[in-house]
């Protein structure tokens, strides 16, 4: 069982072939409402990696948190205690370039009233094997949620995105911390993955760096850093990759599989999400995994 401490968020994305300075208007060509938010992914990754998922978050009253909801559940995400609140859901405004660079505005609404952790919340993740968790709530919550699992036994995994400074209580309560190239160097301040793995574990007991297509290096202390290349893939559209990686990790972790199979599962994950467009629509179910 996967217990998801996370976001949710609308994605609203406006396809331009250059995108707009201050002060400019442009004409775009398309229009598009995505379900996303770093949390609602991760679940629903892990759904579809074949793992029972609970999420707990929040969206708005309003007609984007009830698509967002029904989003989750038709994944198969159990959402009892994912709460609808008096504020509007998160939003992303996005503009994707023809060069597919983007330019984004997060504007957290509902995900930021999630502050603390409930007496049920803590009792659902107690009742996990592990506690996905990324930096797209208030720290207070993320926080709470990393120590609540850290006292029933229950596995951390925190994606530190979007990159910032990480609280010593959150660090100490994580047990796998998985950032991409760039995260892993603006924690550390070192742009070499294993110089970067290095230094993160001075605060963590494992973690593993995405590198992209070139793969994900894993480091843990007291063995030998490990790297798996990603397939040699025909990349459409990388948006979740990162999340789908981690939600598929979870499962294979939660199921036993050692660390190099694991990644490597991740990978296959990874893999089949970029070379299909958009977000949560684009992450593969487990037997296509398991056939990659
Ligand atoms: P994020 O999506 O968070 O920026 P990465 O770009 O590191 O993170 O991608 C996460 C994982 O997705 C990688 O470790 C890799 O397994 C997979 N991946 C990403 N891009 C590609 C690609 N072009 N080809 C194959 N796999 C990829």
């Amino acid at each position: 069982h996967v217990v998801v401490l996370g976001s949710t968020n609308m994605d609203l994305v406006a396809y331009v072939s250059r995108a707009p300075g201050l002060g400019e208007t442009v004409t775009g060509r398309e229009f598009r409402t995505i379900p996303g938010g770093k949390g609602a992914n991760q679940a629903v990754a892990a759904a579809r990696a074949g793992a029972e998922v609970s999420m707990i978050g929040a969206v708005g009253s309003d007609e984007f948190g009830t698509r967002l909801r029904a989003g989750l559940t038709s994944a198969g995400v159990d959402t009892d205690l994912f709460r609808t609140v008096d504020a509007p859901s998160g939003t992303a405004h996005i503009v994707v370039d023809d060069e597919g660079a983007n330019a984004i505005v997060v504007i957290p609404g509902a995900n930021g009233t999630v502050t603390s952790l409930s007496p049920g919340d803590e009792r659902l993740i107690a009742t996990a094997q592990s506690l996905l968790l990324q930096l797209e709530l208030p720290l207070s919550a993320v926080t709470a949620g990393a120590e609540a699992a850290r006292r029933h036994g229950v596995r951390t995994i925190l994606t530190p995105a979007p990159a910032q400074p990480l609280p010593p209580e959150l660090l100490a309560a994580t047990d796998l911390l998985v950032p991409n190239e760039h995260e892993a160097a603006t924690l550390t301040g070192l742009t070499d993955p294993r110089a970067a793995a290095d230094e993160l574990l001075r605060h963590v007991p494992e973690v593993v760096i995405t590198l992209g297509a070139a793969g994900s290096l894993h480091a843990a202390r007291g063995t030998d850093p490990v790297t798996v290349p990603a397939p040699r893939v025909r990349a459409v559209d990388t948006t979740a990759a990162g999340d789908t990686f981690v939600g598929a990790l979870a499962v294979a972790l939660g199921e036993g599989k050692p660390v190099p199979d694991a990644l490597a599962w991740a990978s296959s994950a990874a893999a089949l999400s970029v070379q299909r467009p958009g977000a949560s629509s684009s992450m593969p179910y487990r037997t296509e995994i398991d056939t990659a």
